[in-house]
């Protein structure tokens, strides 16, 4: 035997052929269970609707190794939780691949061949100290996860609920599974190191000092004998075996659903799936089926860890409103298990669920209306889950059942009938244009450079057609050749899809293309964040670019040389618009503005992706509910603002401006506080 041969440890040490045969026997049954339960959950995928096929194979799989192997998006909002993640993921990551490196040498290739066997030299030497290094890692990862739990209770783990009083339901599942699977792992490990310590102390290897960690254990139990030695083995050995067999029934089942969600994550985007023929069945409004989800959105509610981030980044929360996403997803997901009959162990509290009513029922009315569709959930998720077409989804059973706040059936009817929700004759649409010195080409008559999708607030609000005006002789001056639709624009329906309003939507969409269809220009712009979000995403084949105004200033400031008239008294801060920002990831142009504009600029703390919701998006600005929760979402952006420093609070979404200038309405502020559009602060500072 030569020397390298001979360094090595041998596996079953001590242990008889028949304790051999038991524990390949077990091997055998946890893998069975393992692959059971993996069965189970691609069953209920599978009664799922298809997701369609999935393109770009290779660059799917270079961004899951890339988020995976970083965990970049659990470290960037929240630095402790994502670097204890990052070491337990490659702790685990290495002795798993530790674990099938040592089973594929001795019950694959030593079965071939005893002299193609790798386990000893200096391979066998590097793998026993990196299997040590990140066994410790592993471990000081997990400690660090459970002291943030029992001691520091950060309030994204807290699953205190907002929709329910305390005495009615009951959260000890997913406390207990959460401390189960922390502990199982914790102890696989450590008797992993007792283990091996105990080896070394028993056979004294002159190379144990590789392996570093055993051999610190080696140290404390000098005395121990082979007994003990094996008693731990088979409790290390069973402990690791039950740790397979859990893992598709709890919590650890997101080691694998995750990198699937990973895998077959779209952009972050509020797209919102389309109505099936089939899934609103009149007679079962609210009972929902597994057949009412797509394979993806199965997948989704699989893959969440409990992590709270959706949680405390919702306005619902922050208001204090009956909403969580992650109270969505989680009854969504135990819902969903019981009618695919999934077993789970610790990881569902799904109680009465059965014969419950989802929508109305399970998630309450109140619930699904509270939400802004801000799309802030979906951002902050790690594992890009959507609780947003979900709830959308659900909305439509609402929507159809007539379970509607006041003023959305209002807005509706006057959608309905008169193409705007103001309740406006189509005729006044253009009605602003006559307070110009100018004319506005109607691009339905004449080709234009840019046709301008004006949209309802900004035609028919009084303060918001404030901003149209300034938005038009801010073109003006800079010389683009623009023109409206006048009378033939309807409202596009953005926030009409997202409340759950599919079949009006579609007529608007409909009738929106058709007359974009016969005008000629070369790019629509639109001042209404709402209304650039469903013509890009929801329109089909519209075949033109679609620019919001600020990327519009932007790219105009860029190109021409526009000198400043003016030098504006402001120190401003800049709201990002839900729709503008998390939706369509436009940040840079309107700071860009600002900047140009040379007014003292300041952010406020929760800026671009971060950025608070004002309330209006997803049908709020029409709701007459007096429910703000602990206070409105439009005070408390306000507040932020005004807490800069800032004299001015520069938007760029005429809902946005209607919500802030609402609530500075009913607000005391020291000294002179104002609201403003970007293109307002714009034309003030081109002007004498
Ligand atoms: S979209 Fe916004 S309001 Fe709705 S659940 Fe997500 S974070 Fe909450
Ligand atoms: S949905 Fe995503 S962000 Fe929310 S708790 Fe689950 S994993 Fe965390």
């Amino acid at each position: 035997m030569s020397e390298g041969a001979a360094i090595t440890r041998e596996i079953f040490l001590g242990l008889c052929s028949t304790s051999r045969i038991v524990f390949y026997s077990l091997s055998f049954i946890s893998i069975c269970f393992f692959i059971w339960g993996i069965r189970q959950r691609l069953k209920k995928y599978y009664s799922g609707k298809s997701s369609g096929g999935i393109s770009n194979t290779l660059g799917r799989v270079g961004e899951l190794l890339k988020l995976s192997l970083s965990n970049m998006t659990i470290i960037r909002d929240d630095l402790y939780s994502g670097l204890t993640h990052l070491l337990v993921f490659w702790g685990f990551l290495v002795l798993f691949v530790g674990t099938i490196i040592i089973f594929f040498n001795f019950d694959v290739v030593a079965l071939m061949n005893r002299k193609w066997t790798f386990w000893h030299g200096s391979f066998y030497l590097w793998a026993s100290f990196l299997l040590d290094l990140f066994g410790l890692v592993l471990l000081v990862g997990i400690a660090m996860m459970m002291l943030r739990r029992a001691f520091f209770k950060p309030q994204r783990l807290d699953y205190t609920r907002l929709d329910r009083d305390p005495d009615t339901y009951s959260r000890t599942k997913y406390v207990v599974g959460d401390w189960l699977f922390l502990s199982l792992l914790f102890v696989v490990g450590v008797s992993g190191f007792i283990v091996e310590g105990l080896r070394i102390a028993i056979t004294q290897p002159p190379y144990s000092s590789w392996s570093f960690v055993g051999r610190f254990v080696a140290g404390l139990f000098p005395e121990m004998g082979t007994a003990a030695y094996k008693v731990l083995w088979w409790t290390h050995s069973l402990l690791g075996l039950a740790f397979v067999a859990y893992i598709p029934y709890s919590k650890a089942i997101h080691m694998l659903s995750d990198l699937a969600n990973l895998f077959f994550k779209g952009r972050v985007t509020g797209e919102v799936p389309s109505l099936s023929e089939d899934e609103l069945d009149f007679d079962k409004l609210g009972y929902m089926e597994l057949k009412d989800f797509t394979r993806k959105e199965l997948l989704d509610l699989d893959a969440c860890t409990k992590c709270g981030r959706c949680h405390i980044s919702c306005p619902a929360v922050i208001s204090g409103l009956p909403l969580s996403p992650r109270d969505v997803v989680l009854d969504l997901r135990d819902f969903l298990a019981v009618k695919a009959k999934t077993i789970t162990l610790w990881d569902s509290q799904a109680g009465s669920y059965k014969d419950e009513k989802l929508v109305g029922g399970i998630i309450k009315k109140e619930t699904l209306w509270v939400c802004t569709t801000c799309l802030s959930c979906t951002e902050h998720c790690p594992v890009f889950i959507r609780p947003l077409p979900l709830i959308v989804k659900m909305r439509r059973h609402l929507i159809e059942g007539g379970f509607i706040d006041e003023g959305v059936q209002d807005a509706l009817i006057n959608i309905s009938e008169c193409g705007n929700s103001f309740g406006e004759s189509s005729t006044n649409r253009g009605k602003w244009t006559s307070e110009l010195r100018f004319d506005v080409k109607d691009a339905r008559k004449e080709a234009v450079e840019t046709l301008w999708f004006v949209g309802d607030f900004a035609s028919f609000d009084n303060r918001a057609v404030e901003v149209t005006k300034a938005f038009a002789q801010v073109l003006h001056l800079m010389r683009l050749d623009f023109g409206i639709l006048y009378d033939s624009e309807r409202n596009a329906g953005n926030d009409l899809r997202r409340i759950g309003e599919e079949g009006l939507f579609e007529e608007l969409a409909e009738h929106n293309k058709a007359i974009l269809d016969e005008c000629q220009f070369n790019v629509i712009v639109t001042t209404d964040p709402h209304s650039l979000n469903t013509l890009k995403v929801d329109y089909p084949n519209l075949n033109h670019p679609v620019l919001h105004h600020t990327e519009l200033l932007n790219e105009l400031l860029k190109r021409r040389q526009i000198a400043l008239k003016r030098k504006l008294p402001y120190k401003v801060t800049y709201h990002d618009p839900c729709y503008l920002g998390r939706y369509n990831g436009i940040y840079g142009p309107p700071r860009d503005i600002i900047r140009f504009i040379g007014v003292e600029f300041v952010e406020m703390p929760r800026s671009r992706r971060n950025s608070l919701c004002c309330g209006a998006g997803g049908g709020g600005v029409w709701m007459r509910g007096e429910n703000y929760g602990k206070e409105r979402l439009s005070n408390m952006r306000i507040k932020e603002a005004y807490e800069t420093g800032a004299n001015c609070l520069v938007v760029s979404c005429p809902k946005c401006l209607v919500m802030f200038e609402d609530a500075l309405k009913g607000m005391d502020l020291d000294g002179e506080f104002v609201v403003k559009d970007i293109s307002e602060l714009l034309l003030e500072a081109l002007q004498e």
